[in-house]
């Protein structure tokens, strides 16, 4: 039966996708979306690359998983700040750029915003689910768990790797203040990545959070930028494709979360 939903799917793909060219630029790199990738808004080949594990498709509007269900790609709604938080659908998480250097300028947040039903359907809808997904991480004479789902885990075990062997003087850094947590964005009904396994805290004692500098501030308020995290850390992090709240102006510098598509979205962007 799910085959033929598939295969369903895929013929409704063939008939549709060429109605839809609303942003079509053909991505550069060579990935393998399907024969159609060329009617493919750009920001839904980013998100599908970015999952292979997973095998989206882009089908009228909507990002497909493999069991045949599917989410919204773009809900048409014009969107202020608050509203693409409170209310990302797949393509407003894509409506900001990552910077990989120099401080946020006002309310710039690339990664902040998440699609709650994408995530819920990659990682899991609830603790339970997402907790059956969890590996252990070695991480500095520790284990910490994570996501499994789409290399995540694999992929902070690289980051751990990486900074045992070649930068040690970076594992004073490293102490984990948690990573899974069913819990919501303090101040927000938004669920925090460390919901979906996603995501870790280090370095407490060396963090800043905008609320800790800010206590009173609403989310649209003009505030300072801080930070003591070295960079490089952010980039060894990045490199293994996670994005650091240290990048955002509701600066988070302890935090650290998977994020392919942000990332590949902000290497599509800077290409010449
Ligand atoms: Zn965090």
């Amino acid at each position: 039966m799910i085959k033929l939903i598939q295969i369903c799917i895929i013929l409704t793909a063939m008939c549709c996708i060429s109605a839809s060219a609303q942003d079509t630029k053909q991505l550069a790199s060579t990935g393998s979306v399907n024969s159609h990738e060329t009617s493919i808004p750009v920001n839904a080949q980013i998100l599908i690359q970015a999952y292979p594990e997973l095998n989206l498709m882009y089908v009228d509007n909507h990002i497909v998983f493999q069991d045949g269900t599917s989410i919204i790609y773009d809900d048409g709604i014009q969107k202020d700040y608050l509203n693409v938080m409170d209310h990302s659908d797949i393509d407003d998480m894509f409506s900001m750029d990552y910077l990989s250097e120099g401080n946020p300028g006002y309310l710039q947040d690339a990664g902040r915003s998440r699609c709650e039903d994408f995530f819920k359907k990659v990682y899991g809808e609830n603790a339970k689910a997402v907790k059956q997904n969890l590996n252990d991480v070695k991480w500095f004479g520790t284990t910490v768990k994570f996501n499994r789902i789409n290399g995540a885990a694999k992929q902070l075990q690289k980051v751990a790797d990486e900074i045992q062997s070649n930068y040690p003087e970076y594992i004073p850094y490293m102490k984990s203040s948690g990573t899974f947590y069913w819990r919501k964005v303090r101040g927000s009904e938004r669920l925090s990545s460390h919901s979906y396994g996603i995501a870790i805290d280090i370095a407490v004692k060396q963090s800043d959070y905008w609320r800790w500098g800010n206590p009173k501030a609403k989310e649209t308020d003009e505030i300072g930028y801080k930070n003591r995290i070295p960079p490089k850390i952010a980039e060894i992090f990045e490199k293994h494709g996670f994005i650091w709240g240290g990048r955002w102006y509701h600066y988070d510098t302890m935090h650290f979360e998977y994020r392919p598509e942000i990332l590949k979205m902000h290497q599509e962007k800077s290409k010449p």
